[in-house]
């Protein structure tokens, strides 16, 4: 993708357009680097069946309808989908209804998702993945659709959904928010390209476009939800009550990353600018930060609302060998915001950052085993 020079001001509209977890079957593509994702989702399957226990169930011709936002383009959403449908197949079968309903399962995300990639997957044709579920048995008990677009806005009809189930993607803000962009704004976010170890102001900033994303998201939700829905959201989070203070997604991008930006404009290789004016459009919540955005909204009951520690992103066959750490670290960071790097400064210096990154990181790759873990928010929510 070409650089965008010096119009940095990534607009709601331009990071939809753009934003997407690496996509293809390389090295740090998010089908590769997903694994982690997969583990933390596994440790929650209790919570995401007692959400799916609450659903109310509809006369079995009527079709049953799960949605995935933020599906992204690995196995795990079409593993996720797999046991939503077993479980409500299950409870159907489980009731005087003689079969259970048709299922239709809607894949989302931004428009810049890969689509075709996942799609592949999809069985019957799918397969072969590091996902025992898909190798298990080839057949598809539903229908598939890939629906592009923001989360953040509408994306269904009103009244059409019967579980929503979003894992690992609300966290990412529609937009970094433009004072943040701004040199004139104490919100400048001066020397940094993340949120962690910011000014109060910056913070302050992050906050408030977390809260309007997340208000926007509910408002679009209790719209197309079916009476008797529910919806079973995972974000990261933090136990911090601090912002500033990212946790786990503090060490990934406020650290080694953070660095290796540092040693580009040391080099002379960009400006300080340059980097100044690249921010990750992250933000961790804490459960306090969630909650108020949930209660104003008043659409809801909240079943569980709760913060969950996840463990961490890395996951790598050799614990005492530094150079995997450094690279399972840089690739992790780069299957998540390498498509916004690439973006900001091409292709090849992206490749020097990452470089980098990994190369820091291998130097501190025991901290990193110890010290890295994820903590998530996870909500689980009926319509009111
Ligand atoms: N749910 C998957 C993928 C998580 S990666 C899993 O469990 O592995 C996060 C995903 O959220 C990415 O694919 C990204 O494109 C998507 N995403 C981020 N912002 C979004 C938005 N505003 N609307 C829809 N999808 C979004």
């Amino acid at each position: 993708m070409a650089p965008l020079g010096d119009n940095v001001v990534v607009t709601k509209i331009k990071l939809e357009k753009m934003l997407s977890m690496k996509g293809g079957k390389g090295e740090a593509s998010y089908v590769n680097n997903s694994q982690a994702q997969a583990q933390h989702a596994r440790s929650m399957l209790h919570l995401l069946k007692e959400t799916l226990d609450l659903v109310q169930l509809n006369s079995p011709e009527i079709p049953f309808v799960v949605a995935d936002l933020g599906c992204s383009c690995g196995s795990n959403t079409i593993y996720m989908i797999d046991v939503i449908i077993k479980h409500i197949t299950k409870r159907y079968e489980a009731t005087d209804y003689e079969q259970p309903p048709e299922f239709s399962a809607f894949f989302s995300d931004l428009p810049s998702n890969d689509f075709n990639t996942l799609f592949q997957l999809l069985p019957p044709y799918g397969g072969g993945s590091m996902e025992e579920c898909l190798a298990s048995d080839s057949h598809r008990s539903y229908f598939a659709a890939g629906v592009p677009g923001s989360f953040y806005r509408r994306l269904f009809p009103a009244k059409s959904v019967d579980v929503f189930y979003s894992a690992f993607s609300l966290h990412w803000l529609s937009q970094v928010p433009d004072i943040v962009l701004d040199k004139r704004s104490t919100a400048y976010n001066k020397g940094r390209i993340f949120i962690h170890g910011a000014n109060e102001s910056t913070a302050t900033a992050y906050k408030k476009q977390f809260q309007g994303d997340l208000a926007g998201f509910l408002r679009s939700r209790s719209k197309e939800m079916k009476r008797g829905g529910s919806m079973f959201l995972v974000c990261l989070g933090r136990t911090s009550l601090d912002p500033t203070d990212q946790g786990g997604a503090g060490l990934l991008f406020g650290t080694h990353f953070q660095d290796a930006w540092d040693d580009l404009v040391q080099e002379g290789l960009i400006t300080s600018e340059k980097r100044d004016n690249f921010n990750i459009p992250v933000y961790a919540p804490s459960l306090h930060d969630f909650k108020e955005v949930v209660e104003a909204d008043g659409s809801f009951i909240i079943n569980k609302l709760d913060v969950f520690r996840g463990g961490s992103p890395l996951v790598v066959n050799q614990p005492d060998d530094a150079a995997e750490i450094g690279r399972a670290l840089a690739n992790s960071c780069r299957s998540v915001s390498g498509v916004l790097v690439d973006a900001h400064i091409g292709d090849q210096l992206s490749e020097e950052l990452f470089d980098r990154v990994a190369h820091r990181a291998s130097s501190q790759a025991k901290e990193l085993l110890e010290q890295l873990q994820f903590f998530h928010i996870v909500a689980s929510l009926s319509l009111a």
